[in-house]
């Protein structure tokens, strides 16, 4: 079996690194998740997309049930609260709704499920518990109702952002409140107004600050140190900072997570894409325009940790890419022997240049060149060759771990529409003729009528 390793950069030592997991039979990976009030911005989605892509790359390596992949749900915090405030709309209802429309956003990029996705207000009891052992162990205390994670107390506390005392205070934004013993410590737990969501607890009804919720629910879900732990590169100061800070105080200094991972921004015209900013577009917005396998190609256009300036002719250039990428595959009439020869090479854990190139440290860009230049070599062999044949299932194969060229046709169906339709051309039924092309285009297909009648396959991008 031929071994290749992976290369990731971790930003804790700021050094590309081998990739060894704790135990190769469980990998575990933890994503800090949306926080459910809206929907998401195209700059939200771009983590999920990386973070899938390694979790392709892992699931290919270590085998499918040996990858475990928690991306939580924030669903109770401040914003939710004022959006809540602002509309009418109730708690409950607002996150419901915005976790499904989550769903559906993120699964019209192709992303897969996560293999965990757990909810902030069904771990409650596991952060209270959390904050016990923090106020047991002298790291945290009560004040006013309150809990605070006491900054002094963890010597090597900054590890991840290497920044000074004074940089992280001004950069936490954390209010100067009377009762912090310490102007850096940050709050684990918070009191609740009677008209705020709250939940019983050893300091009165009250809810958890943000940090708290991913340290709690990490905790219970991939146990005490996991492998890969993600997010935005926003995250890393203070939430990475903090989560780190909570979870190694409480368990006697064993790390959280050996490899922390953070994508750069997705910027529009070099300004990060943002709420605050006013400069975003939801992914939903994006998708009525344009399908979400270019959107997806365009998010991995530029390498995690760079910048991504996105815009139209990024769209526009992903969208030629792709269409010559399906050109190169052919029609899919092969699709089932090309399906069994995928798991075969699963199972052979056959590693094409594309794949190559995502193990140094998911390196997109130069996945992409590969396969245009598999598709160049492809275009140059005879149609119908065995030859050309084959170099198109390695070119679905390798696309596979990009979460690319997955779309596929129910062939039965589309040539029982072919046939129709060209009945109804004879029969000069135009009206049928046009609504067979619609049914068609459903499936995903453009139809082009040649000379003699003839059709081309390739996908339908509304
Ligand atoms: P938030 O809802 O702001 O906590 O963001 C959810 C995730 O999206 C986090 O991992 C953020 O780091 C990430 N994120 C937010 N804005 C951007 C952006 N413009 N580019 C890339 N990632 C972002
Ligand atoms: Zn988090």
């Amino acid at each position: 079996m031929m071994e290749k390793d992976i290369f990731l950069y971790n930003t804790l030592t700021r050094q590309k690194e081998t990739f060894k997991p704790v135990d190769d039979k469980n990998v575990r990976m933890y994503v800090c998740g949306p926080t459910v009030y809206d929907r998401a911005h195209l700059g939200n989605a771009r983590p999920v997309v990386v973070f899938d892509t390694l979790f392709r790359l892992l699931r290919h390596k270590y085998g499918q049930n040996h990858v475990t992949y928690a991306r939580n749900i924030t669903d109770v915090d401040d914003k939710i609260m004022a959006r809540a405030h602002e509309t009418g709309e109730s708690i409950e209802s607002l996150t419901t709704r915005t976790t499904q429309a989550y769903h559906d956003d993120m699964g019209a990029l192709n992303a897969l499920p996560p293999t965990i996705e757990p909810r902030a207000t069904g771990h409650i009891a596991e952060m209270i518990a959390l904050n016990e052992v923090l106020i047991a162990k002298g790291h945290a205390y009560v004040a006013e109702g309150h809990v605070l994670f006491h900054v002094p107390s963890m010597k090597n506390y900054g590890q991840l952002s290497r920044r000074s005392r004074d940089e992280l205070i001004a950069g936490a934004r954390v209010d100067v409140a009377p009762y912090k013993k310490d102007a850096a410590d940050f709050v684990l737990w918070k009191p609740s107004a009677p008209d705020q969501p709250g939940w019983e607890s050893p300091w009165g009804r009250g809810r958890p600050g943000w940090h708290i919720e991913c340290s709690a629910m990490a905790g219970k879900h991939l146990g005490t140190t996991f492998d890969i732990h993600g997010g935005g590169l926003d995250l890393i100061f203070p939430h990475h900072e903090n989560e780190i800070a909570q979870s190694c105080c409480a368990h006697d200094g064993a790390p959280l997570a050996h490899v922390w991972m953070h994508n750069g921004f997705l910027t529009i015209n070099h300004d990060k894409m943002s709420k605050s900013l006013g400069n975003f577009f939801t992914v939903n917005d994006l998708l009525q325009k344009h399908h979400g396998e270019v959107i997806r190609l365009a998010l991995l256009s530029a390498h995690y940790r760079q910048p991504l300036d996105f815009s139209e002719e990024k769209l526009q250039e992903c969208k030629v890419t792709l269409e010559k990428w399906y050109s190169a595959l052919g029609n899919c009439t092969d699709i089932e022997n090309e399906y069994a020869d995928l798991s075969q090479r699963h199972q052979l854990q056959v590693f094409g240049p594309a794949e190559e190139a995502l193990c140094d440290d998911l390196n997109t860009p130069q996945a992409m060149t590969e396969l245009n230049q598999l598709a160049a070599k492809i275009f140059k062999l005879p149609l119908g060759s065995d030859e050309r044949k084959k170099l198109s299932h390695t070119l679905r194969y390798s696309a596979q771990f990009l979460g690319l060229l997955y779309w596929t046709i129910d062939q039965s169906k589309f040539d029982h529409l072919i046939s129709a339709r060209m009945q109804a051309r004879h029969k000069k039924d135009f009206a049928k003729v046009d609504q067979l092309r619609a049914e068609i285009q459903k499936l995903g297909v453009q139809i082009e009528d040649g000379p003699k009648g003839t059709y081309s396959l390739r996908p339908f991008w509304g």
